[in-house]
């Protein structure tokens, strides 16, 4: 029988290829005495058998499972489907690098009709007992049977509806109950069967589906631009449950030991009072600022800043956390090495030097080279922005500056980039499912949702602008139109937003291109001293040649000369003294025009004769 299942305790940090990201660092966490709900690891080789063997779990991994299950009921002393004190789980994906959001979670598993009543008898808490069981519903049915969320959201919404109530907070445990009925109801009708009851079923139908979610569109496309290989699977966490929707001593929230945006020193983060992890991540209440917890609930806080601490020490690297609060107890659910813009990673870097965490090589390697095209991103020009209309201002998710023509869905987005457009994709909540539409976009901008919702966090790991969490942006996406500031901007209109300051201005101000300077020039010190390779740069045109000296090229490696003869004062030139007979007079205006879009060359022209295979540039 080979090993596929591991107790959090038999982990630790260096096993992440076997238990992905979460699991390893779980493991870590556990080992140095950090309180983490308990659980096991189902690793990485068992997601690469069940694609092996058709989509199945084996007899062998299942008993693992099932065994590590027992072992679980027998340290937190609940039983499985018990009627009196059941145990609950969180099912949780987690691959070897980290991909926010694009695979899936189920929480609060193992509640069904009978062990809901025991939930709420032990809990002494029926509404918080019956919110749990229909949450769990509405997410076993999302993310196992794929059932569209809107069959669950209507149903909720009719039921406060009924009532008069606002907030979700008014429904009663009655009310409740009757929200179940309707959701158990039409699973029923969509399914074909009642909603499972035995908590193993529900338990093995979860590990499958986030087997699957490795292979769902997004997972796909965020590996595809992340170099993420398809063939490294994801492993599944299967942790008890703790509670930060029990009531106003119960919170949840995610955390960062340094600003992700500017690198400066701090806890840094959100989090929401009387709330399940979800609700932060997803966007769906724009939460509120970590040092609310220390007002709320300053134990906590307390002991939340020196572990993370600790953890920055443990990892000698800027951590993200998720924590919940039951009760008063504080409780870690996750840390990882932060993800930040390349403005935070080089400020980050230099502090850990000066710190003396780091050696200055270090602080190189600890640099994604990729990410430093980021700093090389434009910001607005000055002059230009004194003359901007400032309509609005929220959080500034994600840096640089950006100007386009405003679109309401990812595929009027790609759409609108293809065809030329500079786009800003506006959305009321950031979602996953955006990505294509972010990517296609120079700015995002959201309605909804904090500098940690996933969109977010995406948007900085492409370098894309992102402003978020706008309250008083009004957005019409069916009609495709947004009210801000007192004015109506319809599809295709411009707006310019400042990721770094989180403004928004009407229209199309100018941007201008950044350079290298302050903590950008010590980092690029360092490498200069432990390089040993030149660098040279392609340089086709003047303006290449001096920008390129400017960012500290020591020569031109490739030059190509086609550039200068594309111009379209010269090309009928050339090509006269080429003596091609049949160009011998210039192209119409509109033809060379249209030869000329796009990305600078002529399409479907063929390279000049021992010229450079075509390179694409980007001229946004
Ligand atoms: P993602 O990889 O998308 O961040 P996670 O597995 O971290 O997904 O789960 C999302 C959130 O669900 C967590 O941040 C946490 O708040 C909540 N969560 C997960 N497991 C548990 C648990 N055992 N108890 C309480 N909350 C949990
Ligand atoms: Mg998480």
């Amino acid at each position: 029988m080979s090993k596929r299942v591991y107790k959090f305790s038999e982990g630790n940090a260096d096993m992440r290829n076997l238990l992905g990201g979460k699991g390893a660092n779980l493991a870590e966490m556990t080992n140095i005495g950090l309180p983490i709900p308990n659980g096991f690891t189902i690793s990485t080789e068992a997601c690469t058998d069940y694609y092996n063997e058709g989509k199945t779990i084996n007899e062998d991994t299942q008993k693992q499972i099932f065994e590590a299950l027992t072992w679980l009921e027998g340290v937190q002393g609940k039983k499985f489907g018990d009627t009196e004190n059941p145990l609950l789980v969180s099912v949780r994906s987690g691959a070897r690098a980290s991909m926010p959001g694009m695979m899936d979670t189920i929480l609060n598993l193992g509640l069904n009709d009978v062990s809901v009543k025991g939930f709420a008898q032990k809990t002494g808490n029926p509404r918080f007992a019956y919110d749990s069981y229909r949450r769990f519903i509405q997410m076993f049915s999302d993310v196992v049977m794929e059932m569209s969320k809107t069959f669950f959201d209507s149903i909720l919404e009719g039921v406060k509806k009924e009532h008069g109530y606002t907030f979700d907070t008014e429904l009663t445990a009655e009310d409740l109950q009757d929200v179940i009925a309707q959701y158990k109801a039409i699973y029923k009708e969509k399914m074909g069967e009642e909603f499972p009851q035995d908590p193993k079923v529900q338990l093995m139908e979860a590990i499958k589906a986030v087997f699957r979610s490795w292979d769902n569109p997004r997972a796909n496309y965020y590996r595809m631009m992340n170099d993420i290989p398809y063939s490294w699977g994801t492993a599944v966490n299967v942790q008890s449950m703790v509670f930060g929707n029990m009531g106003n001593t119960s919170g949840t929230g995610v955390a960062f030991t340094r600003d992700p945006a500017t690198g400066a020193k701090g806890i840094f983060g959100e989090y929401l009072i009387n709330a399940q992890g979800e609700d932060v991540v997803a966007g769906i209440r724009t939460p509120s600022k970590i040092t609310q917890l220390e007002k709320d609930l300053p134990e906590c806080y307390k002991q939340f800043v020196s572990i993370a601490d600790k953890l920055e020490k443990h990892y000698r690297d800027m951590q993200d956390m998720e924590f919940t609060i039951e009760e008063g107890k504080l409780f870690f659910l996750q840390t990882r090495n932060g993800k930040r813009t390349a403005h935070a990673a080089i400020q980050i870097a230099c502090d850990l030097v000066d710190e003396g965490m780091i050696t200055p090589e270090e602080a190189v390697c600890r640099i994604e080279a990729k990410s430093l095209d980021q700093l090389l991103h434009p910001v607005f020009d000055a002059k230009a922005l004194k003359n901007g209309q400032q309509i609005g201002e929220a959080l500034p998710a994600s840096p640089g500056a950006a100007a386009g023509r405003v679109y309401f869905n990812a595929d009027d987005a790609v759409a609108a980039h293809a065809a030329g457009s500079r786009v800003i994709l506006v959305r009321q909540e950031t979602s996953p499912e955006d990505i294509e539409g972010m990517h296609a976009a120079e700015g995002v901008l959201t309605m909804r949702g904090g500098m940690t919702s996933h969109a977010a966090v995406v948007a900085r790991g492409m370098g894309t602008c992102c402003v978020s969490g706008c309250g008083e942006l009004k957005v019409f996406e069916e009609d495709k139109y947004i009210e801000l500031g007192g004015h109506k901007i319809k599809e295709g209109d411009y707006i310019s937003l400042d990721g770094s300051t989180g403004k928004i201005y009407l229209g199309d101000i100018q941007t201008v291109e950044a350079s290298i300077s302050g903590n950008f020039q010590r980092i690029m010190a360092w490498a200069d001293a432990a390089r040993r390779l030149k660098v040279r740069t392609n340089a086709d045109t003047p303006e290449d040649a001096a920008n390129a000296v400017r960012m500290g090229a020591e020569g031109i490696g490739l030059t190509r000369t086609e550039h200068m003869f594309f111009n379209p004062d010269r090309i009928p030139k050339i090509r006269r003294a080429r003596g091609c007979p049949q160009r011998a007079d210039p192209l119409p205006e509109g033809r060379l025009q249209g030869h000329l879009q796009g990305n600078g060359r002529p399409s479907g022209h063929h390279p000049l004769p021992g010229s450079a295979s075509p390179r694409v540039r980007s001229h946004h």
